[in-house]
């Protein structure tokens, strides 16, 4: 009853079926939507315990299911497409017949916005650590082989540690491993690995305690959270992002996927700012790319250079700006990023506005 009033609101109510052979289970997942992908369901399993759930424009569709029989720890995702259609194959520990596929838990098959949904956590093992800057490192974290979760482009997921007894937890921005896809030998399959780009605060909170994990230990990541999307590239022309610190960020997938997926591209530019040319993360893989890609420019802009920079300097101004967003074509369909500090991303958002940049062309990345 609850899930008929909401499709009333949101879209129709997905539902779900299973079936078997003698080695699989396959639990197929109807959303009656077409535009879902891998990105669309995360899925866990733990023990008996099955959870999938389906992300459907902004409501989350949960399978929650304490598994008659026991399962192997692997499993595949098939998404068709055109259909709307996911299919979970399972793979049977005894090759015997199941009567059922097993009881529900909690929140089982409900279909609720996702604002509403608690946060799921899963954890993840540290597999690499690479210093990047003097404060900053490259973190590769490997997902449990019983998790399939991509995180789309634009978005954060949640890191939880807890530290003398308090559970805390702070928000961190997918990277992919590399801006350039021959930079680094792609030795690690894909989907298990997910990289991060973390700086460390010597008298932060959390970073000391992240840095401190060794080789091996692990830390609990939430399942996915934002609200760029991605319609907002089709037919983009130009491409401007704007990106302080750390703020660089989700600016790695974007600027990946926009180059290589967005045919109507004309131009990519990055404005990236820094305290010193010291805390420029990836410099040499962002002068690189410009160099092989003639779509994509970047300019560095320090706010404490030394008196050998001859770049340019200061914080987001309506000179620096005015200057740096010239579209390709008069009229050109744009899109402008920005992502830093507060006090960067705000005044940035005002100063986009008084050069009549609607909300439209803007996605600022805030907490
Ligand atoms: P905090 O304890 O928060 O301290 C940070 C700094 O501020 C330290 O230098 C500390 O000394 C100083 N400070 C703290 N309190 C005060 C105070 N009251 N007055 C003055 N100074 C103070 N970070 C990344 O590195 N990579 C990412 O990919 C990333 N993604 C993010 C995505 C989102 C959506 C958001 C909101 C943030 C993201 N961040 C990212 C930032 C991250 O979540 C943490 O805020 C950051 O790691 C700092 O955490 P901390 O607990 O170590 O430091
Ligand atoms: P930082 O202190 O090294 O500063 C980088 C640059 O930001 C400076 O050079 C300056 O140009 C600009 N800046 C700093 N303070 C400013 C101010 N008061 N006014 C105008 N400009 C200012 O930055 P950092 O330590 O790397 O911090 C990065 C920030 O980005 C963090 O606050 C982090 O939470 C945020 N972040 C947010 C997301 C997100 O929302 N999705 C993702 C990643 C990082």
């Amino acid at each position: 009853q609850v899930t008929d009033t909401l499709a009333k609101e949101g879209p129709s109510s997905p539902s779900y079926d299973w079936f078997q052979t003698d080695s699989l289970v396959t639990v197929v997942i109807y959303t009656k939507q077409k535009d879902i992908n891998l990105d669309s369901v995360i899925v866990d399993h733990l023990d008996d315990s099955f959870r999938a759930e389906t992300i459907i424009k902004d409501y989350s569709y949960l399978i929650h299911i304490g598994l008659s029989h026991e399962v192997q720890e692997d499993f595949s995702v098939r998404v068709v497409e055109n259909v709307g259609k996911i299919e979970i194959v399972l793979k049977k520990k005894e090759n015997a017949s199941w009567k059922c596929l097993g009881h529900p838990l909690e929140n089982h098959n409900s279909f609720i916005p996702k604002k509403d949904t608690g946060l799921y956590y899963r954890k993840c093992q540290l597999i690499s650590k690479e210093n990047v800057t003097h404060d900053t490192k490259l973190f590769c974290l490997m997902l449990p082989p019983s998790t399939h979760l991509q995180v789309p482009i634009g978005q954060h997921v949640y890191f939880k540690l807890t530290i003398t007894g308090t559970e805390l937890v702070k928000p961190y921005t997918p990277v992919s491993d590399s801006l350039l896809s021959e930079f680094k030998e792609q030795v690690l399959p894909n989907n298990k690995y997910i990289y991060f780009l973390i700086k460390i605060y010597s008298a932060g909170l959390f970073t000391p305690e992240l840095d401190h994990l060794q080789i091996g230990d692990f830390v609990s990541v939430s399942n996915p959270e934002g609200n760029l999307k991605i319609s907002k590239f089709q037919e983009l022309e130009d491409l401007f992002l704007l990106a302080a610190g750390t703020g660089f960020t989700p600016m790695v997938k974007i600027l990946n996927y926009a180059l290589t997926n967005i045919p109507s591209l004309r131009k990519v530019k990055l404005m990236f700012f820094n305290k010193t040319e010291d805390d420029i993360i990836w410099r040499s893989q962002l002068e690189k790319l410009a160099f092989k890609d003639k779509r994509f420019d970047v300019e560095f802009v320090l706010s404490a250079p030394t008196s050998e920079w001859d770049g340019k300097q200061g914080y987001i101004s309506p000179a620096l700006l005015s200057e740096f967003l010239k579209r390709s074509i008069d009229k050109s369909k744009v899109l402008i990023c920005i992502c830093g500090p507060t006090p960067f991303t705000e005044q940035g958002i005002r100063l986009l506005h008084d050069l009549t940049f609607s909300k439209y062309e803007i996605h600022s990345f805030t907490a």
